[in-house]
């Protein structure tokens, strides 16, 4: 039988997802996977991959289902069997979350949870256009209202701040519209297999990271 005790965390652009993600690596000791961050290093890189990404991401759409299979397999595959994975804006489609259940279960693993930040459209647009993040060590900061100690640079390693090219706003109103055109049935897909749980993310990071914490103990 399928051994279920990965975690997936999901929500709308901005919900947070990428900070909880990170303290719950390090409180939990996941083997943490964001298919948003791995797509940024093939475009960084230039491979052929990042390339045929770019235009998407850079849009606000979403880079074909295929590649984005293929990317979390060669992950998915290279594990070793004790590993508990976090998989990070992953599914966001129902043909992925079918894909990652099949490529789970034929390597004996499994989901025994997904944990949904919920945040409200006004406050998810208000906080990704004044979002900037550490080109070295990807830490995000929030100029309006948690601003670095110098401008433009990182308070925790010095790196240069910037902001995503998909954080404008034409993208940011294009991600929110694709997510719940296409992300919202993936939440429903889990809640029927009775693994979804809502997280008020609309609350300072210290309170969402609590209930996300409790939630992952419970499981
Ligand atoms: P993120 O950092 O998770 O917000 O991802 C940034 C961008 O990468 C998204 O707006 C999409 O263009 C692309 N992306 C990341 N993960 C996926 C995915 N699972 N499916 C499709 N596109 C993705």
């Amino acid at each position: 039988m399928a051994q279920a005790r990965d975690v997936i965390i999901m929500g709308p652009p901005g919900a947070g997802k990428g900070t909880q993600a990170q303290r719950l690596v390090d409180t939990h000791g996941f083997t943490h996977v964001s298919t948003g961050d791995l797509l940024r290093e093939a475009v960084a890189q230039g491979t052929e991959l990042g390339l045929s990404a770019k235009k998407f991401m850079d849009a606000g759409e979403y880079v074909p289902d295929e590649v984005i299979v293929g990317m979390i397999r060669e992950f998915v595959q290279a594990l070793p069997t004790d590993a508990r994975v976090l998989y990070d804006g992953f599914p966001r489609t129902v043909a992925q979350a079918s894909a990652l259940d099949d490529m789970l279960s034929g390597l004996g693993r499994g989901v025994d949870r997904v944990l949904l930040i919920d945040v409200p459209d006004d406050v998810l647009v208000s906080r990704l256009s004044t979002r900037w993040l550490c080109r070295d060590c990807q830490r995000p900061y929030n100029v309006a209202t948690q601003p670095p100690e110098v401008e433009g640079v990182c308070d925790h390693c010095g790196g240069e701040l910037y902001q995503r090219s998909d954080d404008q706003p034409e993208a940011i109103r294009t991600r929110l519209g694709v997510y719940a055109e296409q992300t919202t049935p993936v939440a429903e897909h889990f809640a029927a297999a009775g693994l979804l749980e809502r997280i008020d993310g609309n609350r300072a990071p210290g309170a969402v990271q609590e209930s996300l914490d409790s939630a992952v103990s419970g499981s």
